[in-house]
């Protein structure tokens, strides 16, 4: 049952039953739940496997699971996957080749059907990074054809934000903690003397008969107004922020900044803040064949701008400096993103922030390059 707006209120059953309609209509359901120490993206097939009672401790360079009394299942901010494992997943097989008997050869474009998934629990955040990730990925002259068909099919739940991590600066980026548009369906949960039980909207036809599939109540003002406190609460928690200025003229006026050699000192090149970060989107392509030289397959792996080679032309690489890449990275989430692609690449996270092995933080970064530009050094193009 849902109210005049379309918002219903479900109870944990109403979860169960939220996971077996989706399934039943065919989705493979993707959501949170912990595994090996950490809440983690994952096939699931009930409600019972969302990580209720757990949520995270986060911190730059650490992530630790923390066990909750109240029972939570979205108490957690983002983890080490993100949805574009699946939407835009790490290693996809582009074609084969085979040579024929007669000495030819014949190529097979890779015609596997496209999974019809069903994201459970998409932050704020993240669902702001699969809008960017759509813009780079289905629009353009290099539209992806796998990525579109897996983003074709996918039903996406968000949930709001009701427990921002320590590294989560989602607020000074405009991307949460409350959902923004895009989503199937939103649930806001709640937990108080009434009980533990999730605000549920539509955003689509689709999530509008999912919604009256599931057992629920209309929307009654208690819960709608616990759920918006305990959301402008989490606005008010945001554990980082940029520097409240525009991060597209910061990068541009600061590129020869010494903080540039300041972080470069610290940072390893592993590329990490790369495979985590949810916008992120580069790839490399990868031939192998087989040991009689008669299979061949081509496959395109996620890629990173702080690998030496990634950048290779005839004569080396074009940044061949630790410098170079860690100021490409940074540069391009926070300015050049807006001139290719028209938003900022970076949704505030916190992700490359918690899996940097150094703790290497983009805000705290953003900060002192803000702080060196006011005292007038670094300025200038590098
Ligand atoms: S900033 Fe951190 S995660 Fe990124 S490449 Fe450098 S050391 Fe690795
Ligand atoms: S740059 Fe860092 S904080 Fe920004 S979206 Fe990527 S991983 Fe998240």
């Amino acid at each position: 049952m849902t109210d005049d707006d379309g918002a219903a209120v479900i109870d944990k059953d109403g979860m169960d039953a939220l996971v077996a309609v989706l399934a039943a209509r065919g989705r493979t359901v993707i959501g949170p739940t912990v595994r090996d120490g950490a809440i983690v993206l994952a096939e699931i097939s009930g409600g019972a496997e969302l990580p209720y009672g757990w949520g995270v401790e986060l911190e730059a360079g650490t992530y630790r699971l923390a066990a909750r009394e109240d029972g939570a299942a979205f108490a957690h901010s983002a983890g080490p996957q993100s949805w574009k494992t699946f939407l835009h997943p790490p290693r996809a097989r582009e074609w084969s080749a085979d040579r024929t008997a007669d000495g030819g050869l014949v190529t097979t474009p890779d015609a596997t059907p496209p999974p019809s998934y069903a994201f459970l629990g998409v932050r704020p955040c993240d669902l702001r990074a699969i809008a960017v990730q759509d813009r780079v990925l289905t629009g353009g002259r290099h539209a992806d054809r796998g990525y579109r068909g897996r983003r074709a099919g996918a039903f996406l739940v968000a949930v709001e934000c009701t427990e921002p991590g320590a590294t989560c600066f989602c607020v000074s980026m405009g991307t949460g903690p409350a959902v923004g548009p895009g989503y199937d369906l939103a649930l806001t949960e709640v937990l108080d003397a009434d009980g533990h039980r999730f605000l549920v909207r539509a955003g689509s036809e689709e999530g509008e008969a999912v919604l009256a599939e599931l057992p629920s109540r209309a929307a009654d003002t208690a819960t709608r107004t616990a759920a918006r406190d305990r959301v402008a609460a989490a606005a008010d928690r945001m554990g980082r922020s940029m520097p409240p200025v525009d991060l597209q003229g910061l990068m541009r006026e600061t590129l020869n900044a010494e903080r540039w050699d300041d972080v470069t000192a610290r940072c390893l090149t592993c590329g990490n803040c790369t495979m985590v970060c949810p916008t992120c989107f580069c790839t490399t392509a990868e031939d192998i064949t087989d040991l009689t030289g008669d299979h061949a397959e081509r496959w395109r792996r996620w890629e990173s701008c702080f690998d030496r080679d990634f950048t290779h032309l005839p004569g080396g690489p074009v940044r061949d400096s630790p410098r170079s890449r860690y100021r490409q990275w940074a540069t391009h989430k926070l300015g050049t993103w807006y001139d290719q692609f028209g938003s900022s690449g970076c949704v505030g996270c916190g992700r490359c922030i918690v899996w940097c092995p150094v703790g290497i933080d983009i805000t705290e970064e953003a900060h002192a390059l803000n702080r060196e530009r006011a005292s007038g050094a670094g300025e200038g193009a590098g």
